[in-house]
């Protein structure tokens, strides 16, 4: 592959070799390049020096219908100001075994469709697909502004076809769910009060 081409998908890697691990999976490994030093991930400032390299193995984004892995190097770095940190890789979450192409990817399927279904399309385990969607939602939904709830709905729903239920609490004004709970006993609601404190169930 063309190296000015690749470094769009892998920014500060070029590609070294590709092959195919299985019929329907590819590996490519990456080289950093040596003319971006690499990045402290604490301060955010280049650095020649390098401590260490270690290879990680993550998931990247499907291409032409094909799995990917990439073998990544990723360097700890001698920083003048953080001491030995890793460094800073831009589609590359620390401690994430996958890129930040596949996240965005999954978290897009995941608005479309339920969890189990993104799991099957992308070969992704169920739970991976759940934290990438859990992420999305602390990222994307705020806490609803206690102070400002005058009205509100509530509601129950039966899990999974039996007899056990779900009470759901909306505000009657915007329709935001603001609490969801197993079980419909007063006990169980208990939790969404002392979350309103007592000036916000007053204000109801
Ligand atoms: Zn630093």
């Amino acid at each position: 592959m063309n190296a000015n081409l690749t470094s769009l998908f892998w920014k500060g890697f070029s590609v070294s070799s590709c092959t195919e691990m299985t019929p329907d999976t590819l590996l490519i490994r990456l080289q950093p390049l040596t003319s971006q030093p690499p990045c402290c991930r604490g301060c955010n400032r280049s650095t020649p020096h390098i401590h260490d390299t270690s290879l990680r193995r993550v998931r990247e984004r499907e291409l032409l219908n094909r799995k990917v892995f990439l073998d990544v190097p990723v360097r700890r770095l001698c920083c003048s100001s953080c001491g030995i940190m890793t460094e800073k890789i831009d589609w590359l979450p620390e401690r994430q075994r996958y890129t930040s192409t596949l996240s965005a990817w999954v978290e897009s399927l995941a608005r479309l469709l339920p969890i189990k279904h993104v799991a099957s399309l992308t070969g992704l385990h169920w739970h991976t697909v759940k934290n990438i969607d859990h992420r999305r939602l602390l990222r994307e939904v705020h806490e609803p502004p206690r102070h400002r709830l005058r009205r509100l709905m509530m509601d129950e729903f039966a899990l999974f076809k039996g007899h056990r239920y779900a009470t759901v609490v909306a505000d009657a004004d915007t329709q935001q769910v603001l609490w969801v709970g197993e079980g419909r006993s007063r006990a169980a609601f208990r939790p969404f009060f002392t979350w309103l404190g007592p000036e916000g169930c007053a204000a109801i």
